[in-house]
C-alpha cells in the first residue's frame, strides 16, 4: 500500500497536490485503489476517489491502529565525514521508531555547522519519505547540530556507543523500566581522548557491541534495535 501525506483534510476527504501527487502519478495508483495517508500524526486507510491535473482525492475508509516503542529514544549522532551515511542513518532511525536524532560534532566528525545546516531541507525529505515507506505517523524530530560542550544528557539513561571502552554490553542493562534513553555514536574515526573525556565528565554510560568493530551506521542501527527490544515490557 503506497502512503501519501495530503494537504488539507475536508470531512472525510484528504486532497493532495505538489510533489506528493507527481509521486501518486508515478506509482501509478489507480481509482478506487487502497492508499495510506499521514495526517496529524495518524496513519488512514484510503481510497483513491478522483485524480485531476492539480489534485487528487482520497477518500478515509478508516483509522489505521499504529504502535510506537514504548521507550523514547535519542539518537545523539556523529556527523559522518561521508555525509550520505548520515542519510542512512536518518532512514533507519525514522523505520526503527527513533523520537529525536541530533547531528553531533566530535573531534573526528565532519564539522561545518554551515553545511550541515544546508543538508537540513534534504535530510527532512529523506525522513518523511522514510514514513510513508514504514508507515510510521509520528514525527521524528531532527534538531540543530551541536557540539559535545554543548550537550547535556537529560534523558533518564544516557549511553554511549565505544569500542575501545570497557564498557557494559547493552543486553546487560536494565531497560524494562526506561522511559527515555539517549544513545551516542562516534563518527568513522571513532571518538578521540578528548571527546570520551568529555563523555566520562557528563557521567554517561559506556557501552559496547560485540564481536567486531562495526561501521557508525550499523553500530547505530544495531544499537537502536537492542535498545527498543529490551525496553519493550
Ligand atoms: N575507527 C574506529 C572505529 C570507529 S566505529 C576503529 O578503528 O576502531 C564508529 C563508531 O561506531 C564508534 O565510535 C562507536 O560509537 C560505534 N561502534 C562501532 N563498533 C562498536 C562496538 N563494537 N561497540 C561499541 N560501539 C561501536
Amino acid at each position: 500500500m503506497h502512503t501519501f501525506i495530503p494537504y488539507r483534510r475536508l470531512k472525510d476527504i484528504f486532497l493532495i497536490q505538489g510533489e506528493e501527487l507527481d509521486h501518486l502519478r508515478v506509482r501509478r495508483v489507480k481509482r478506487g485503489e487502497k492508499v495510506g495517508a499521514i495526517w496529524e500524526e495518524e496513519l488512514y486507510l484510503c481510497e483513491l476517489e478522483g485524480i485531476s491535473k492539480t489534485e487528487a482525492r482520497l477518500r478515509i475508509i478508516e483509522r489505521l491502529e499504529t504502535k510506537r516503542p514504548s521507550v523514547k529514544i535519542r539518537l545523539v549522532q556523529a556527523v559522518p565525514v561521508e555525509l550520505k551515511t548520515f542519510e542512512t542513518i536518518l532512514q533507519k532511525s525514522t523505520e526503527l521508531g527513533v523520537q529525536e536524532v541530533v547531528p553531533l560534532i566530535t573531534e573526528r566528525s565532519f564539522r561545518n555547522k554551515e553545511i550541515i545546516e544546508k543538508k537540513r531541507e534534504r535530510w527532512e525529505r529523506i525522513v518523511l519519505e522514510s514514513m510513508k515507506q514504514c508507515k510510521r505517523p509520528y514525527r521524528l524530530s531532527l534538531r540543530e547540530p551541536i557540539s559535545i560542550e554543548e550537550f547535556k544528557p537529560e534523558d533518564e539513561i544516557n549511553l554511549v556507543l565505544d569500542n575501545f571502552s570497557e564498557g557494559r554490553r547493552i543486553k546487560d542493562l536494565d531497560l524494562k523500566e526506561a522511559k527515555s534513553v539517549s544513545l551516542v555514536v562516534g563518527p568513522e574515526g571513532g571518538f578521540s581522548k578528548r571527546d570520551v573525556d568529555m563523555f566520562k565528565d557528563l557521567g554517561l554510560v559506556f557501552v559496547k557491541l560485540e564481536p567486531h568493530v562495526l561501521r557508525t551506521d550499523t553500530a547505530a542501527v544495531v544499537g537502536i534495535g537492542l535498545i527498543v527490544n529490551l525496553a519493550d515490557p
